[in-house]
């Protein structure tokens, strides 16, 4: 009713303000699509002049991107409620992605967790924390799920497996929300990008995407619909087109799919000049024909392009864009706006958070710790694994580009600066071995990107010192994110030169890993006792790195992705489809001869991953037995109803049968078989970790349901037939412990 009431005052103009979003720049920094078309050099961005705080005073402008701090945001809030004429408030929306001031990991490695609890307490820490900065509504989580980690974008969602990406944008809504939007301590989330650009064609940034209904439904959109059903006030259309039509000017996805099916009725925004890029997708001549595709497609606000402050006042007035369109738009943001409270809290307030909070830094460690994944842990020369560190372990050689650089621990968003709140692994190894009485010696040994060798010498002296190197390799930061797409895998630079060259000293190495994607790690794993993947931890790097070196905590985190032997199996995803030539029983490491050719393999390479999707070692071992079901037989009847949950219960007994305490993460696979449409050979279908004293069993179910048994059909359809099941409970993808049972009559 007051969305009503307010909407009745507005002219045309007022109406528009609220639809196009600018930063503070001063600049409108897009660039048109002719000089976008002139190609580089010849397009400077264009000096155009958009002065926010005046198209705030007078009503023009819904609300900016990325000015965050208390004292400009309350100045442009003040020009808003204060002289604008209708007092309406702003909103203020940033890219804060994994954490405000306290950093931690990226999301690919919060997906590692497996810990959807944990990742809900930190999205709720950064919301707190950027609340008192003015900012109110995040551009994140982006729950685009990525089966090619050539696509830089990777690092921001939650991998490969659309039940844990579902999981996962389940639960950074509650945490940014907590279902309270006028909370002071939440933020509008903003769901992004929708639909499907984690499938761009290649890995190649802002490629086309092409697919069948039935996985777009199953694979892509369960994450959104996840974030959605746990009430995500907004969306950001996608950049990438969808089956020929741009996602920011799609129908079909942003009226039938997330308004019809799935009830939305917050607002969508493009993503930056992605109302323009239709000119450049070709689907629009001009840049009126590019605003009307967007907003009547379902695209509420128009963020950079500035599109519909210029071309909507003439198709409003001409017809050509009903007013309905434009009220309809005004209404969902409003609606936002109206939720958060900042009608009667427009301002941020109290103490503003500029750097890290020390009382969340210990939760950030915590995620630190249960982000990283033990890829590797071979005894050094017979005996015990490498990690953790025996006692005797004392004197310690820092190798690698990524061992001491502050900004590159927080990732792409805000990473690459100097962080002066971050531990560098540097930092904590010379604290711990002080403690103990050893040492540190650290030689950078080359750059990132470096091709020099001349570093290389200072650390094989290092190494030779030793009782054990520490190799810090992988990527910068930069080198994932937006526009971080690659086409090599592999440890960037001459790293893994540096690698063999270290190795060839005989010290025993643990290969610490940082990057934004799976990268290929070959030669790694057959010559370096320990490998952990690290992703980038955040503010706590070096301290959690530090405990589980020394085992005060025993690795629990899994692969959110397949890690590949090679670049060219990529796309690589447990949760393939079967073909008809299964290459089962053959010998796939060595070439084909002509018996084991015509199959679907590759001659050169084996065609599983090296490191396979839910996979990752503790300090002890788990041993998994009885994986039972509750029933072999569901009649149809009762199975084929969408609120049908619990239909049947997978038990299994999981035993630690290490010494020493540790946590696992149990994973129920799913496989339907004889169904209409072909099937994954599995899919993760339920997860729980599991903490076990040495010796101590215990008994994990998974209920199983329409949700997780129905699949979608070519129509986008969740149905259920007759066929039959298997499910796995194991540690990883490949699990082997099994049941069956069926759908029948
Ligand atoms: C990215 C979005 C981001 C937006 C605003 C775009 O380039 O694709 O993920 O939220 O910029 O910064």
């Amino acid at each position: 009713m007051r969305v009503d009431a307010l909407l009745k005052q507005m002219t045309l103009e007022e109406k528009l303000g609220q639809l196009v979003q600018y930063s503070d720049s001063g600049y409108n920094e897009a660039l048109t699509a002719e000089q976008q078309a002139a190609g580089p050099g010849k397009n400077p961005v264009p000096q155009e002049k958009v002065d926010a705080m005046q198209l705030v005073a007078t009503g023009r402008l819904g609300s900016l991107l990325n000015t965050v701090g208390q004292a400009r945001i309350n100045a442009l809030q003040h020009a808003a409620v204060e002289k604008s004429r209708l007092h309406i408030p702003l909103m203020f929306g940033a890219d804060i992605i994994h954490g405000y001031k306290t950093i931690y990991p990226i999301p690919l490695g919060l997906a590692a967790t497996f810990d959807p609890g944990l990742v809900a307490s930190l999205a709720h820490i950064s919301a707190s924390e950027a609340r008192t900065g003015g900012v109110d509504w995040f551009y994140s989580p982006m729950v685009d799920i990525s089966r090619d980690p050539r696509w830089g974008r990777t690092q921001e969602g939650a991998g490969e497996d659309p039940y844990l990406g579902s999981a996962m944008a389940r639960a950074y809504i509650r945490g940014y929300q907590q279902d309270d939007l006028s909370s002071a301590t939440s933020v509008a989330a903003c769901v992004k990008h929708f639909a499907a650009y984690g499938a761009a064609e290649a890995g190649r940034e802002y490629n086309t995407t092409d697919m069948s209904q039935s996985r777009l439904h199953q694979v892509y959109l369960p994450p959104y619909k996840a974030a959605v059903e746990a009430g995500a006030a907004t969306v950001m259309s996608a950049f990438n087109a969808l089956n020929g039509v741009p996602a920011s000017a799609n129908p079909y996805l942003l009226q039938q799919v997330l308004r019809n099916q799935w009830g939305f009725n917050g607002f969508v925004i493009s993503d930056y000049t992605a109302v323009m890029e239709l000119r450049n997708h070709g689907i629009a001549l001009d840049a009126a024909t590019a605003a009307r595709k967007a907003i009547t497609a379902g695209v509420d606000v128009d963020m950079m392009s500035h599109y519909y402050d210029t071309e909507l006042p003439v198709l409003v007035k001409s017809g050509q864009v009903p007013m309905s369109v434009v009220d309809e738009a005004v209404r969902r943001v409003l609606r936002v706006k109206f939720a958060l409270g900042l009608f009667e809290h427009p301002y941020a307030e109290g103490k503003e958070v500029t750097s890290a909070v020390p009382e969340h830094r210990s939760l950030v460690r915590k995620a630190a710790e249960e982000s990283i994944v033990l890829l590797q842990n071979k005894p050094a020369g017979g005996g015990l694994p490498l990690l953790p560190f025996a006692e005797s372990v004392k004197r310690i050689a820092l190798i690698g580009p990524l061992a001491d650089d502050s900004g590159e621990m927080t990732g792409s968003w805000g990473g690459g600066r100097r962080d002066p709140d971050v531990v560098t692994v540097k930092d904590a190894l010379e604290a711990r071995t002080r403690q103990i009485g050893g040492s540190v010696s650290y030689a950078k040994g080359t750059e990132i990107l470096g091709a020099s060798e001349e570093g290389f010498a200072a650390a094989v002296d290092a190494a030779k010192q030793a009782d054990v190197v520490v190799m810090a390799l992988g990527e910068s930061s930069e080198m994932s994110g937006e526009a971080g797409s690659r086409a090599y895998l592999d440890l960037p630079g001459n790293q893994e030169k540096l690698l063999e060259t270290v190795a060839a000293t005989g010290r025993p190495i643990v290969l610490l890993v940082f990057s934004g994607r799976p990268l290929v790690l070959n030669w790694a794993a057959e010559h370096v006792a320990a490998i952990m993947e690290a992703w980038f931890p955040g503010t706590e790097a070096g301290n959690a790195i530090a405990d589980l070196l020394w085992g005060d905590v025993a690795p629990s985190g899994k692969l959110p992705m397949s890690f590949p032997r090679a670049v060219g199996q990529e796309p690589l995803y447990y949760n393939q489809f079967p073909t008809g030539r299964p290459p089962v029983n053959l010998d796939l490491t060595k070439p084909p001869t002509f018996d084991s050719r015509f199959f679907s393999r590759y001659i050169d390479v084996p065609n599983d991953a090296l490191f396979p999707f839910g996979y990752g070692l503790s300090y002890t071992q788990f041993a998994y037995q009885d994986v039972t079901v509750s029933k072999t037989r569901i009649p149809f009847g009762e199975a084929n109803r969408e609120g049908a949950h619990n239909l049947v219960t997978v038990t299994a007994t999981v035993r630690n049968t290490g010494n020493r305490a540790g946590t696992e993460i149990v994973q129920c696979y799913v496989r339907n078989l004889g169904a209409s449409l072909e099937q994954p050979v599995r899919s993760l279908e339920g997860f729980q970790r599991v903490t076990l004293q040495p010796g101590e069993t215990k008994t994990v179910s998974f209920p199983l349901g329409f949700p997780e048994l129905s699949f979608f059909d070519n129509d986008g359809r969740a149905v259920i037939e007759k066929t039959d099941y298997t499910v796995w409970v194991g540690g990883d993808s490949r699990a082997t412990e099994h049941a069956e049972f069926r759908i029948t009559q």
